[in-house]
């Protein structure tokens, strides 16, 4: 049941939280619903869930409208320039920023102030995406030059490992690589990281935000586009 592993998952916050000395209220839950339904997302907003992420634009187009307009949505995917269209005039958080073309074609069409994170590549996947930590920082810098963006704090989706707490470092790295940048005096006060297999980890190492989506929606079935 969905109610249920989403209170799994809640206890799970909970209880990271705890052993982290964190206060709860610092850690949001984003349940992830790419390839599901609306009306599945529909029945976690049923049990409270308000921060929901997707990854592809054209779903998030068109499951956007029929939730109510409480919901907050991330788009937490890598983002082409000529679908931010789809993403801006929705989307409470951006998560995967890497690029000025990209900011500027969100901002045109943003309601609003827009806080997007920048996503930073910690394992040189060249396939995942990401600014290279070295240059990160300088970055965050610029695209926040971008009117109508505001880079809140950064991102990361590390390589898949075997254990979570192998994925320790990598949450550490981004933590302490924020430190620097609010030592430099950018406003990166957001740490989107942490999924399904290794949330508590990151939680530990100061999570945000983290990432849900198998552990509270099941398996993804195909993805629908
Ligand atoms: C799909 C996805 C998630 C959720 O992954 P799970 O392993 O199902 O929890 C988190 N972050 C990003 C960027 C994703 O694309």
């Amino acid at each position: 049941m969905l109610a249920d592993r989403l209170a799994a998952v809640r206890d799970r916050v909970q209880a990271a939280c705890a052993r982290a000395g964190r206060d709860p209220s610092e850690v949001g839950l984003i349940a992830v619903s790419k390839t599901w339904p609306a009306a599945t997302v529909a029945q976690a907003y049923a049990e409270g869930q308000l921060h929901f992420g997707e990854s592809y634009a054209q779903e998030l187009r068109d499951k956007g409208p029929q939730l109510p307009s409480d919901v907050c949505w991330h788009f937490v995917g890598r983002l082409q320039s000529n679908k931010a269209k789809y993403v801006a005039p929705v989307a409470h958080r951006v998560h995967a920023l890497e690029t000025v073309s990209q900011a500027e074609a969100l901002a045109k069409r943003a309601s609003g102030e827009l806080g997007c994170l920048v996503s930073v590549n910690l394992g040189s996947e060249h396939s995942k995406g990401g600014v290279p930590p070295q240059e990160a920082l300088e970055r965050c810098a610029t695209l926040g030059e971008v009117p109508g963006i505001r880079v809140v704090g950064l991102m990361t989706l590390p390589p898949r490992v075997e254990l979570p707490e192998q994925a320790a470092p990598y949450f550490a790295q981004l933590a302490e690589l924020a430190a620097t940048g609010r030592d430099q005096g950018l406003p990166l006060t957001e740490l989107s990281m942490g999924m399904s297999h290794d949330f508590e980890v990151a939680i530990a190492h100061g999570a945000t935000w983290v990432r849900v989506g198998t552990a509270i929606f099941g398996p993804r079935q195909a993805r629908v586009s």
